[in-house]
């Protein structure tokens, strides 16, 4: 699916990262929520590739990833599938997909990472964490009771004020993320349903390729 990428006039972007292993409906409030709260003008999922950090028993293939996502946000007209990690050689590493998007988007953009506050948690261990959170600002989003101590510690190591760092990484309580993509996994390798927690279209593709058996 193309983005609808032009640096005619500066925009807000939300970029949705994620494996989504499979995506289902907390990432799709997740991102909905996000372009009501922070005013976006579209979010774009990127499912990873080749996750530098991952080595997962259950991880469907990169291209079953990415349908399934562009089949769950197909009928959002401000959400948009961009498969540049998956088509991308080697690792996948949000630096290059952050400099990616601000050259698509132009330079007035503003871009906001939006992704699992677990996996923010873990960016002083990705490949150049400063200049990410110089190109971005960052959303992440919590399950509810998420213990958000650690985000502090976080804020407080990046950056150099309570108030540049209030301003780069914001979290965002989602009920809706008391799913997850884990315990989808589990329900499938057993034999449960999991309608409702994914769409419908994402279930039957997941159902028609037998994935995560
Ligand atoms: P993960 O460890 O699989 O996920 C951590 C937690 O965050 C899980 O609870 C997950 O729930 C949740 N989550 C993941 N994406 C989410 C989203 N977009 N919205 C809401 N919750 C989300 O993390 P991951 O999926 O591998 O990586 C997340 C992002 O960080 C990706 O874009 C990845 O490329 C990036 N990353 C970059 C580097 C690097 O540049 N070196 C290293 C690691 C990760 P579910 O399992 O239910 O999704």
């Amino acid at each position: 699916m193309i983005i609808n990428a032009s640096n005619d006039e500066p925009k807000k972007i939300g970029i949705m990262g994620g494996t989504f292993n499979p995506v289902h409906h907390g990432h799709l409030v997740t991102a909905q929520e996000a372009l009501d709260q922070f005013g976006l003008d579209e979010v774009i999922f990127i499912p990873t590739g080749d996750p530098p950090h991952k080595i997962e028993d259950l991880l469907a293939h990169a291209e079953d990833r990415y349908l399934m996502t562009v089949i769950a946000t197909s009928s959002n007209s401000s959400f948009f599938v961009y498969r540049v990690e998956i088509d991308r050689k080697g690792k996948s590493y949000t630096i290059d997909t952050v400099k990616e998007l601000r050259k698509l988007f132009g330079s007035g953009s503003e871009l906001y990472f939006i992704t699992g506050a677990d996996a923010i948690l873990e960016i002083l261990t990705w490949k150049n964490t400063r200049e990410i959170v110089t190109l971005a600002k960052f959303i992440a989003a919590t399950r509810p009771g998420y213990d958000l101590s650690k985000i502090k510690e976080l804020k407080t190591t990046l950056f150099d004020s309570e108030d540049e760092a209030d301003r780069r990484i914001f979290i965002m309580e989602i009920p809706a993320l008391a799913i997850s993509s884990t315990d989808i996994r589990q329900r499938i390798k057993i034999g449960r349903p999991v309608n409702y927690l994914v769409p419908e279209g994402v279930n039957n593709y997941i159902l028609k390729h037998g994935l995560y058996k």
